[in-house]
Formats: structure tokens, sequence, C-alpha cells
């Protein structure tokens, strides 16, 4: 049995519908309040949601702040260029292993919270997140989906001049300030969701259409990311991964976020992440705007 999972005022719950159900009362104190906790035990999580037509809900959705399904992983990935139109408008080639990167677990926020920009290149970047349920090590491809306890919406926001501020460039820093993670709304098991995963994802700037794309255009899809990754490092529950961003970024257009600008990033069958941009004090390297940046937004290749 699948199962919907909400982050409810920092506490785990259970979805059916609008309502949510307080994951520690309706478990009868077998799971605690801790989010985290919550995707330890995906099993549970099911067979609970199997009855929950019966119980009485804690709340409805719409009443409550949602937090970020798996608001403190031990680690968090991002993966460059995994769609081939992504790859083609940077003008780089298509890769051939994933693009890894890390960013910060302490830059995860909800699906509703504002970002917290520090210059005036930083990027949007619609995604599909997956989350892992059941950790493990040397994970098969075909056994990738088993580990994956669901997957939700994220924004993996870039800084652009602190992504190419060196060269090489080093994506780590300018994916991780803080606020620069979004993830939401609620979490849906893979069981839940079409088979494969492949789901229209629209990114939006205001009312003006950004990205849109099927999650199935994937160069490495979800299994592969998990099996890749777990043959170099553990992979624990909730852990994060931000499977990369399709085609229609705003620095090959031209069109970077602006102070009150609100993102709304949707996948269909996992709903919507909406954030408004707020514009806050510069970082050191805010004004040192690279040359491939500078030519990304002229239209011409950033190398
Ligand atoms: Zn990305």
């Amino acid at each position: 049995m699948g199962f919907r999972l909400a982050n409810t005022d920092g506490r785990a719950a259970l979805v059916f519908g609008d309502n949510y159900y307080d994951l520690e009362k309706l478990s009868g104190g077998k799971i605690g309040s801790d989010p985290m906790e919550a995707l330890a035990e995906v099993d549970t999580l099911g067979d609970l949601s199997a009855g929950l037509a019966e119980q009485t809900p804690t709340g409805r959705l719409e009443d409550v702040r949602l937090g970020s399904p798996s608001p403190r992983p031990r680690n968090c990935y991002g993966i460059g260029l995994n769609y081939r139109n992504h790859a083609e408008e940077g003008g780089m080639p298509i890769p051939d292993a994933p693009l890894v990167f890390t960013k910060f677990p302490s830059c995860i926020v909800g699906p509703d919270d504002d970002v917290e920009m520090r210059s005036d290149y930083v990027d949007y970047e619609g995604e599909l997140v997956a989350v892992i349920g059941r950790g493990g090590k040397d994970i098969a491809v075909g056994d990738g989906w088993k580990h994956v306890a669901g997957l939700c919406v994220g924004q993996d926001i870039s800084d652009r001049p602190a992504q190419f501020a060196a060269a090489p460039p080093q994506f780590n820093l300018g994916k991780s300030f803080d606020t620069y993670g979004p993830m939401g709304p609620i979490l849906v098991s893979p069981d839940e969701l079409p088979e494969g995963g492949a789901m229209e994802l629209v990114t939006k700037v205001n009312d003006e259409v950004r990205q849109k794309d099927s999650t199935g255009d994937l160069i490495f899809d979800v299994p592969t990311l998990v099996s890749y990754l777990s043959h170099i490092t553990t992979l624990n529950p909730g852990d994060v991964i931000f499977t990369g961003t399709p085609g229609g970024v705003g620095v090959f257009g031209g069109k970077l976020l602006k102070d009150g600008d609100v993102i709304t990033t949707s996948i269909e069958g996992l709903g919507t992440v909406t954030n408004r941009c707020v514009r806050v004090a510069d970082h050191p390297r805010a004004d040192v705007v690279p040359l491939p940046i500078k030519n990304a937004m002229a239209g011409k290749s950033p190398g």
C-alpha cells in the first residue's frame, strides 16, 4: 500500500484527500512526531494508510504550515545536466555519468517558504525530488525504487556568480545558500504514481511558463541515480536527491529572478511548490559576474 507523507507544522502526518492524520497519534506512539523518524518506517506508513478512510482526521492541509517532508536529511544530492534539452541550451555535452553535486542539507526549506536571494543573478531550476526510505549500499538499478520512500517537487535555486566564481566551476556553494532548497508539498510513495515516474513538470515565474517537460525525459532516472550513489556513499532514510532540471532556466534567456517574483513549480500527481523571492544582503562575490554568465545572458554559449 502506498502513502502520502506531510510535515505539518513540524510533525509527521499521513495525508488522505485534503486531510492530514498526525502520525504519532495514528500509530499509537509507535512512530514519533519527527518526519525523519517516519521516513525510516515506510512499511508502517503503508499499513497505516490502508485504514485512513475510517480514521478521524487531525485537520485540513490548508490550515497548517507545511515543511519539507525530509527537513534534516543526512545528505542532499543534486544532479546537473540530467535533461538533454538543458545540456543543449547550455552548450554542454550529454554526460555519460551522473554529474553529482551536493546541496548542503541546511539549504532545505518548506514548499511555500521564501527564497532569500543574495545577488541579482539567482536562477530557478524546477526538479523532481526523490527521498530515500530504506537505506543501503551497493543497490542494484533493478532494486532502486524499493529504496525510494517517495517523490516530491523541488526548486534547486542557484546563485550563478557563486557557481561560476572560480574555474573550473564548483556547484556546491552556489546551490546551498540558506533557503535554496524548497521542497514538498507532500511526499508521494512511488506506487501511487505512474510506473517509471513520467509526469509533467511545469515551472512558472509569476504567470509566465519557463519550463515544461516530462520527468520521463531524465537521462539518468531515479533508480539509476539511487544505484549510482549507493555504490559510493551509504544512502540513509531521508536522504534527498534533486534529480536535475529541464531546459528553460533563467540564465540562458536573460531572465534571472527579481525581488518579489513568485516561482511556481508543479509536477503532475505531486502538487505545487510556491516560493516568493526576496532580495536580501549581497554575498561577497555578488557583483562579480563571471564571463560564462555574461555570455549565457547574451545568448552565447556559457563556455
Ligand atoms: Zn538543478
